[in-house]
């Protein structure tokens, strides 16, 4: 919510700085306009950073995944991970054969994060 203060701030300093202009103050508008342009630029683009961060982070979610393999056919599934799942955990019986299936592996999808976004 800084950003918005800020942002507010920068509105305000563009006005008093328009009004300086107006009273033939030079200097005083040309600071002014310059502060406000400055504030204003950086809190739209920290703005814009905290969208994409923010998008970032609902895609980000890691999904566990566990593979399911039949030993005696080579058949390999991989499904989203369930509770009570753990690696060599006999599961119900394979669709080819009469083997039992097993997990053999549990593992985190993690994608690649860009550098954390800092102020
Ligand atoms: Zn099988």
């Amino acid at each position: 919510m800084i950003v918005l203060t800020v942002l507010a701030l920068s509105i305000i300093a563009l006005i008093f700085g328009a009004q300086a202009y107006l009273m033939q103050n030079d200097t005083v508008a040309l600071y002014l306009l310059a502060i406000g342009f400055i504030s204003m630029g950086l809190a739209v683009y920290v703005l814009v950073q905290s969208r994409k961060r923010m998008a970032k982070m609902k895609i980000e979610t890691p999904k566990i995944m566990t593979t399911v393999e039949c030993r005696k056919c080579d058949t390999k599934n991989v499904r989203e991970f369930e509770r009570g799942d753990f690696v060599f955990k006999e599961l119900d019986k394979c669709d080819k054969c009469d083997e039992n299936k097993i997990i053999t592996a549990i593992y985190k999808i993690v994608k690649e994060k860009e550098k954390p976004f800092t102020i």
